[in-house]
C-alpha cells in the first residue's frame, strides 16, 4: 500500500512513491506521449496511490511541463487529486534560446521567480506543491536564492520549497536564510549510488526531520544491464532472495532497499511502462530483513562491510 507523508512539518502530503516525468516524451512510439496517453498514465498512477508527480523545467528540453499541462487540460478536475513537484535553475542551449551558448545554473531570485511563473503557465496550474532548486548554482548567494523562494511562498505561488543535489553545507546555508524551512533534498540514491549514506545528506534529512526524495532508483536502468559487474552481482543476489519475498524481482528489491533506509526516502519511479509501475507499487509492502539489506549492499559493493 502506498502511504502518504508530510515530508516536513510545513508542507503538503506526498505519496511515498512518486512518478517521475523526466523520460515521458522519450518514447519511440509517440502515441505513448500524447496528452491523452499521459493523462491515462497519471490517472493509473493515482489509482495505485502514486499521486505525486515529479517534473522539472528542463525535462524533455523544456517540453515536459507543457506536455503535463496538455494532459491536465483534458480533465482539469484531476489537478486536485495530485501533487506537483517541479524544479528550476538549469539552463542549456535549446531551440527557445539560440543565443544561449553555455549550459549553466542560475538560481538568482529573479530567475527562480520567472521560472516558477513559467512552470505555472506551462502546466496550467495556480500553485506548485513543491518547488526545488534543481542544482546548486556556485555563482548565486544563499541570500539571493532564499529571497526568490521566500517571495514565491509568500505570494502563494508555491506551497513548499526544497532543493535537489545540494550537499550538507549548501543545504544548511540556504536553509539558514529561509523564512520557512526547506522541506526536502532530492538526491540520487540507489543500490548503484549509495553516496547519501556516506556523505551526510541522508543523515541531515533525519536531523531536520524531513524526508529526502530518491532519484534514479534503478541507476537509470543500469541495474538491469547484463554487462555491468555490480548489476550482475545484484541480479544474482535478487534471484537468491526472491522466493523469501514472495517472488520479488530485482527492481522491487531495489526499491525496498531504498525505502528501508531510516531517512525514509521517497523513491521517484522512472519507467514509462504501467506494468513496471504496478510492480514497483508492490515493493512498498516489502520489509527487508537486516541481513538481506546488508546482503544487497554487499552484492552492490562486491565485498562485505568493513
Ligand atoms: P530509474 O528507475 O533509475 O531508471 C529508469 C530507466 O530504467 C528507464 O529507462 C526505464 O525504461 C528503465 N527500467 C525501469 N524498469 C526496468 C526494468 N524492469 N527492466 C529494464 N529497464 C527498466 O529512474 P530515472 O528515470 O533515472 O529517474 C527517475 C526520476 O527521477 C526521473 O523521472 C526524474 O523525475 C527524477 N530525476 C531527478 C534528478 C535530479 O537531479 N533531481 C535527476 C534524474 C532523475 P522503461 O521506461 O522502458 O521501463
Amino acid at each position: 500500500m502506498i502511504t502518504r507523508h508530510r515530508i516536513a512539518p510545513n508542507c503538503p502530503e506526498f505519496s511515498r512513491l512518486v512518478y517521475g516525468t523526466w523520460r515521458i516524451l522519450d518514447e519511440a512510439d509517440k502515441s505513448n506521449c500524447t496528452p491523452q496517453a499521459l493523462l491515462n498514465r497519471f490517472k493509473a498512477c493515482a489509482d495505485l496511490g502514486v499521486t505525486t508527480l515529479d517534473t522539472a523545467e528542463i525535462y524533455g528540453g523544456y517540453h515536459v511541463e507543457e506536455a503535463i499541462g496538455g494532459a491536465l487540460k483534458l480533465d482539469p478536475s484531476f489537478r486536485e487529486k495530485i501533487e506537483i513537484v517541479t524544479k528550476c535553475g538549469i539552463y542549456i542551449p535549446c531551440e527557445f534560446h539560440p543565443e544561449r551558448k553555455v549550459a549553466h545554473y542560475n538560481v538568482t531570485a529573479a530567475r527562480i521567480i520567472k521560472s516558477a511563473e513559467k512552470s505555472l503557465r506551462f502546466m496550467g496550474i495556480d500553485e506548485i506543491d513543491l518547488l526545488l532548486v534543481h542544482r546548486p548554482d556556485w555563482l548565486t548567494s544563499a541570500d539571493e536564492t532564499a529571497e526568490g523562494l521566500n517571495k514565491l511562498l509568500k505570494d502563494g505561488k508555491i506551497r513548499s520549497a526544497g532543493v535537489s543535489n545540494y550537499n550538507v553545507h549548501q543545504f544548511e546555508l540556504l536553509n539558514s536564510r529561509m523564512d520557512v524551512p526547506l522541506v526536502t533534498n532530492q538526491i540520487e540514491f540507489s543500490l548503484l549510488h549509495m553516496d547519501p549514506i556516506y556523505d551526510g545528506t541522508a543523515d541531515q534529512c533525519q536531523r531536520h526531520r524531513i524526508l529526502p526524495m530518491a532519484w534514479s532508483p534503478l541507476g537509470q536502468g543500469r541495474l538491469m544491464k547484463k554487462d555491468d559487474p555490480a548489476a550482475i552481482r545484484l541480479q544474482a543476489k535478487a534471484a537468491e532472495l526472491s522466493a523469501k519475498y514472495d517472488g520479488a524481482t530485482i527492481d522491487q528489491l531495489a526499491y525496498a532497499w531504498i525505502m528501508a533506509h531510516p531517512s525514509s526516502p521517497l523513491p521517484i519511479i522512472g519507467t514509462n511502462k504501467l506494468e513496471r509501475i504496478k510492480a514497483v507499487v508492490k515493493a512498498a509492502d516489502i520489509r527487508l530483513d537486516r541481513e538481506d539489506w546488508y546482503g544487497l549492499w554487499e552484492a552492490a559493493k562486491g565485498h562485505g562491510v568493513p
